[in-house]
């Protein structure tokens, strides 16, 4: 019989190895609903990463995605999917499109958030950013994955503080 795998704890692993912590998104989830929410507390955000995690369709947007950054960075790609992913071609946009599963997990403010991330690109999302640009690393899904997570958290944080 197929050993059942623990697709959350696998998930948080890979992103991990690929250099992104849960506390750095609970950084930018903190930072995001802040300004709106005055008794804030990082607990409360990393308890709304934990429910993004929980969902099916978000652990294999991270499952996918990170397996394609992982693959294109070691040219393992078929051309001209390797190209495309491995130099973050700004017109191939399916990074994008594979996370909205994620980002639209807790409703429609996840996509502002997520666009919002996106084009500021804080902390953590702008320096693996950077590092897929400047080195062999390619986080061309990398970054968005994060600024999804961290969008729907933001979201279930608004949703929960509104009840
Ligand atoms: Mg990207």
């Amino acid at each position: 019989m197929k050993k059942e795998i623990n697709y959350k704890s696998h998930c948080i692993k890979l992103l991990e190895n690929r250099g992104c912590r849960i506390d750095d998104i609970t950084d930018i989830v903190f930072d995001l609903q802040k300004k709106y929410i005055a008794t804030l507390t990082r607990d409360v955000c990393e308890d709304a990463i934990d429910r993004v995690l929980d969902k099916r369709e978000v652990q294999y947007a991270i499952l996918t995605g990170i397996e394609l950054d992982i693959q294109a960075e070691n040219g393992k790609l078929s051309e001209p999917l390797q190209s495309l992913v491995a130099e973050d071609n700004p017109l191939f946009g399916i990074d994008e499109i594979l996370v909205l599963s994620i980002c639209n997990v807790y409703g429609t403010i996840g996509l502002t958030n997520f666009g919002y991330l996106d084009k500021v690109k804080p902390g953590i999302i702008g320096k693996l950013d950077k590092e897929g640009k400047d080195t062999h690393r390619c986080h061309t899904f990398l970054d968005d994955i994060i600024g999804a997570i961290a969008a729907a958290a933001a979201s279930s944080v608004a949703h929960n503080s509104a009840l």
